[in-house]
């Protein structure tokens, strides 16, 4: 069964400035063809450098952003064509990195929880203030935090808060940008430990946006590796991360950290920076920084990801070459 059904979605824009006379507007192309599924309670792990396209990704999935081109079904719907209304909006939420600047800092938390419950009609008005209550209860805080206001909680707290306003659309699909990025390492295991929890007990479908990989390998049943807009390796996330295939997806791996799982990543990990998403280099976008580009890699379009030892990868080494 498909919860979410994401085909060729593009998303493209405008690079700021106004055009050069007789040159075409520049075009930055955040998203280029991008395609996965996801079924319900599954989660699955979007990574990849910072201005790859994911956060980018998410929004648009959400259409809390414009998309270009492709096509998204949720639940079946068609949810490309239309704005954020609908089952879209009855039935997704977003949890947001910086769990102050997602809360209206003048507004205790609890009336925050509770505008949510009344926009969405989730209880009678009267059952309002219990089920805040309970939705706070439900990620580790208590009930007399309703009263607090965000400068009175910590980040880790507040990020419950984030969540707690999440679950009160009682949602099929939660997308979380980075959502553990801006807190302690023994906080960001709470959240996670967390949201393993809600997902196993209420069969949520996540979308875990995130840069740390060892995060998004506890928490993911499913990884996709994005590099300058595209997908170039998807699959089950022991898999991947057992056994990298894609050149880019293997120096991400290397760089996780064996003892101590928590740590972030190294920001030195590859050679080089990506090239600019307003000038994506011909053939594979990954083979400025390639240890094995091929010829072929630096001319055409850019690979496909095709079936290669149980996962989807996007490179020409594959079959020609054996699995190292
Ligand atoms: Fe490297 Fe070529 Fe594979 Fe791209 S297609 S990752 S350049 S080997």
């Amino acid at each position: 069964m498909t919860l979410l059904d994401v085909q060729d979605l593009e998303v493209h824009f405008r690079a700021g400035g106004l055009p050069l006379p007789g040159h075409a507007p520049r075009l930055v192309r955040a998203v280029n063809g991008v395609s996965f599924t996801l079924a319900p309670g599954e989660a699955l792990g979007l990574v990849g450098e910072s201005g790859c396209g994911k956060s980018t990704l998410g929004r648009a999935i959400l259409r809390l952003g414009e998309i270009t081109g492709g096509s998204i079904r949720f639940g079946g719907a068609d949810v490309a064509s239309g704005g954020r209304d609908g089952r879209l909006r009855r039935e997704t939420a977003m949890i947001f990195q910086d769990p102050y600047g997602a809360l209206n800092p003048r507004m205790a938390v609890g009336e925050a929880i509770a505008e949510v419950l009344r926009v969405h009609r989730k209880v009678p008005r009267d059952r309002v203030p219990a089920r805040v209550a309970e939705l706070l209860t439900l990620v580790g805080l208590r009930p007399e935090h309703a009263a607090r206001r965000p400068a009175e909680l910590s980040g880790g707290q507040c990020q419950r808060v984030g969540i707690a306003r999440a679950l009160a659309v009682e949602p099929k699909l939660i997308i979380a940008d980075e959502c553990v990025a801006a807190l302690d390492v023994s906080i960001q295991a709470q959240i996670i430990n967390l949201l393993i929890e809600l997902k196993a007990r209420m069969n949520l479908a996540l979308i875990f946006i995130a840069h740390d990989l060892a995060v998004v390998r506890r928490l993911c049943d499913r990884v996709a590796v994005m590099y300058l807009g595209r997908i170039v390796e998807e699959g089950a996330a022991e898999t991947v991360f057992a056994a990298p295939k894609h050149p880019y997806t293997q120096a991400l791996v290397r760089a996780i950290p064996e003892i101590d799982p928590d740590r972030m990543l190294p920001v030195d990990l590859l050679a080089g920076e990506p090239p600019s998403p307003l000038d994506l280099p011909a053939g594979c976008a990954f083979h400025p920084r390639c240890p094995f580009a091929l010829a072929e890699c630096r001319a055409g379009a850019a690979p496909a990801l095709r079936p290669v030892d149980g996962r989807f990868t996007a490179c020409h080494l594959y079959p020609a070459i054996p699995a190292h």
